[in-house]
């Protein structure tokens, strides 16, 4: 009883404890020093965990979660210092995405203002459904919209756009505008009752087939159109798909165009597109016209070269890159013609997740999505700006958006193009090393952008060949599959070397793409991603080299 007694405390003495949990709310030196200091320990902490890796802490993964799942909701309160340790503590076996021997996949590390955005948001708790929650953020989401049509060639007195959820939401966006414009508006009450098509390549990202799903139209209404050896759309294939839904009577929400697609940097010729749109329009007296969205997500960070000159090329790019510049930008100049876009910042704009904009060419459309005020009596009493209207999330973070506005303002053109270029050289300087190994071949030798993918043949095997062989001839497929299994291993040796110390941090895909016959199996690669501004040659020397040695390893066990 005696001790149960002395454990008793007023609430409000704890309270007045858990105050200082929290920022003070009014100036205070000695609890913003608090604040800092914590912060500031959080971050001593961590650098505890930096070694040669290019992660935090030894890299040993926990691969089973069973204690994870026996955790249990605390009874008591611990203290600031105690939970900020631990916090130091699950960043363990993050990598390093800014590391030089990190070249796993398109995460960049972010700029300090982008992370100091990020903390504002934190800090004081935007929720951008409307500007009485949000301050200026609200400011920062138009501008960053304004700013992000401008580079890609949209009118600003026109376009529009939001900040969502990530790439997946654009395309999200975009899919729910291309519905409602065949609808009229009307699936948001009577929901969809017919067959919808939407048709995007074979090697665009997964997130169609989620959108697909949650929009109720159902995977099965997905067209996906093969895709050429460059990785982009085939045309003719597009044209024939289009033609032979129409033909049935079915209609056409969505073409959706990758420009830059996750694994291989393939760009679709969104200008084509377009005009086959246009074209099938006016053939078929549509009385609706198929909404064409980009997902840019990975691609649009390119705009920034369209009013690079390149005949004078001022930052000094090497030949090769210049051409891989100019043959991207090609394509990505066309970005004005779709009629949404989504733009990833947390790819290649060098912002933390989630700063993913949903850009649209004609904001009136957004009407299409919008509830009536009536609907939401709790909300928008106040105020100028109310995106809550038409946006599927209630709960809008302004992280994004400020995070993207400070990378934009940190970076501008000059900025993104060093960084872009840079990541473009380098992956043009590792293509070149590559290619002196007759058992390597790079395999997205006509994508030119900051990934490689390439395969490596055992001894004895002609690369050149035997990919020609893996990709056209069934006979071939046994081959295939122990190539992959070749590959895979020294994947693993690479993975080994890295976690001693040594080497370069690559990543896997699976399926680079399938072999050109039915029922084919899938072409695995191996990946490197440059994203980080310490990427070097040494850096680049060193993936050909663990590469070579991981390959003599295999031949002598
Ligand atoms: C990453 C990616 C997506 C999905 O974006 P998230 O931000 O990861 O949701 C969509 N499309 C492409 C081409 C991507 O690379």
């Amino acid at each position: 009883m005696e001790v149960e007694r002395k454990q008793r405390r007023h609430y409000s003495d704890v309270l007045d404890h858990l105050k200082t949990y929290f920022p003070s709310p009014v100036s205070d030196p000695i609890m913003d020093g608090y604040f800092v200091h914590s912060v500031s320990r959080f971050l001593d902490q961590v650098d505890g965990l930096k070694s040669a890796l290019p992660l935090l802490g030894s890299g040993v993964k926990n691969s089973h979660y069973e204690a994870s799942q026996q955790a249990v909701f605390p009874e008591g309160i611990s203290s600031v210092e105690e939970v900020t340790g631990m916090l130091a503590d699950y960043c363990q076996g993050m990598t390093i995405w800014s590391h030089p021997s990190a070249q796993v996949n398109v995460i960049p590390p972010p700029t300090i203002p982008s992370i100091t955005a990020f903390i504002a948001a934190a800090l004081y708790n935007p929720n951008i459904i409307s500007d009485e929650y949000s301050g200026r953020f609200s400011e920062a989401e138009i501008q960053s919209i304004a700013m992000l049509s401008g580079l890609v060639g949209y009118d600003p007195q026109q376009s529009g756009g939001l900040f969502t959820f990530g790439g997946t939401g654009t395309i999200l966006y975009g899919c729910k505008l291309g519905i409602e414009k065949i609808l009229g508006g009307k699936g948001m009450q009577e929901g969809i009752r017919e067959d919808i098509k939407i048709f995007s390549s074979d090697v665009s990202h997964y997130s169609r087939l989620n959108v697909a799903a949650w929009l109720g139209l159902g995977m099965k209404n997905l067209i996906a159109v093969p895709s050429t050896s460059n990785n982009e759309m085939s045309l003719s294939a597009l044209e024939d798909a289009l033609r032979a839904t129409l033909n049935q009577g079915h209609k056409v929400a969505v073409i959706i165009a990758t420009l830059g697609t996750t694994d291989a940097f393939g760009i679709d010729d969104l200008a084509a597109i377009v005009h086959l749109r246009d074209c099938l329009v006016d053939e078929y007296r549509l009385d609706y016209v198929p909404h064409v969205h980009a997902d840019a997500v990975i691609g649009w960070a390119w705009a920034v070269f369209r009013d690079y000159d390149f005949d004078d090329n001022p930052l000094g790019f090497h030949a090769r890159t210049l051409r891989s510049l100019t043959d991207s930008l090609e394509r990505i100049d066309s970005l004005q013609m779709a009629d949404s876009i989504g733009i990833d910042l947390h790819k290649t704009g060098y912002a933390p997740y989630i700063s993913s904009v949903f850009l649209i060419k004609d904001r009136s459309s957004l009407a299409l999505l919008s509830r009536a005020p009536e609907q939401m009596p709790y909300l928008y009493q106040v105020g100028h700006y109310h995106p809550g209207i038409y946006t599927l999330e209630c709960s809008r973070s302004g992280a994004g958006a400020l995070a993207t506005l400070a990378s934009i303002r940190l970076l501008g053109k000059k900025g993104y193009r060093v960084l872009i270029g840079h990541n473009v050289e380098m992956a043009e300087m590792l293509r070149e090393r590559l290619e002196r190994h007759a058992c390597i071949y790079v395999l997205n030798d006509y994508n030119y952008g900051p990934v490689t993918l390439f395969r490596i043949y055992p001894p004895g095997v002609d690369a050149g060949e035997a990919l020609r062989r893996e990709l056209n001839d069934p006979d071939y497929r046994n081959q295939l599959l122990e190539h992959n299994r070749y590959n895979r291993r020294i994947f693993d040796l690479i993975c080994e070397r890295v976690m001693q110390g040594e080497g370069v941090l690559l990543s896997w895909t699976l399926a680079y793409r399938y072999a050109n016959y039915p029922e084919a199996p899938a072409i695995a690669a191996l990946k490197s991603f440059i994203m980080s501004p310490w990427t070097d040659l040494k850096a680049i020397d060193s993936v050909v080299d663990q590469v070579m040695e991981a390959r003599e390893q295999i031949a002598c066990s």
